[in-house]
């Protein structure tokens, strides 16, 4: 029995759904004052985010923090710290970055320059 030849014909990146390999578009580069014009801050970005996530008035929000006894707190009231960009937990005070668990959360740059990939 003669060893088959693994099939060198499945090419990388075919066939499975765009095969970006996770890879992200490069942000376009825009000078500051265009970046002021569409978004003002960081924090306007944040807000944007912030928005999205969890609605106008933060009505999308649960906490996600654990209480003492170990148990999910599941709070739906929390403080906007636009500042910091993050939701105090009203009940637990557990922190949540508006970024956590998105793709901005693993970029190291600056919000605003990826609103431009969008
Ligand atoms: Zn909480």
């Amino acid at each position: 029995m003669a060893g088959r030849a693994v099939k060198a014909g499945h090419a990388v990146g075919a066939g499975c759904g765009g095969g970006r390999s996770g890879r992200l578009p490069l942000p376009k580069v825009m000078t500051v004052a265009e970046v002021h014009a569409r978004f003002g801050t960081e924090e306007a970005c944040r807000e944007h985010l912030r928005k999205l996530r969890w609605g106008e008035k933060l009505e999308r929000f649960v906490c996600l923090g654990r209480r003492p006894n170990g148990k999910p707190c599941g709070h739906t009231k929390g403080g906007w710290l636009a500042k910091r960009g993050l939701i105090e937990c009203g009940e637990c005070h557990h922190q949540t970055s508006v970024t956590a668990g998105t793709i901005f959360h693993r970029l190291r740059s600056p919000l605003w320059k990826w609103f431009w990939a969008m």
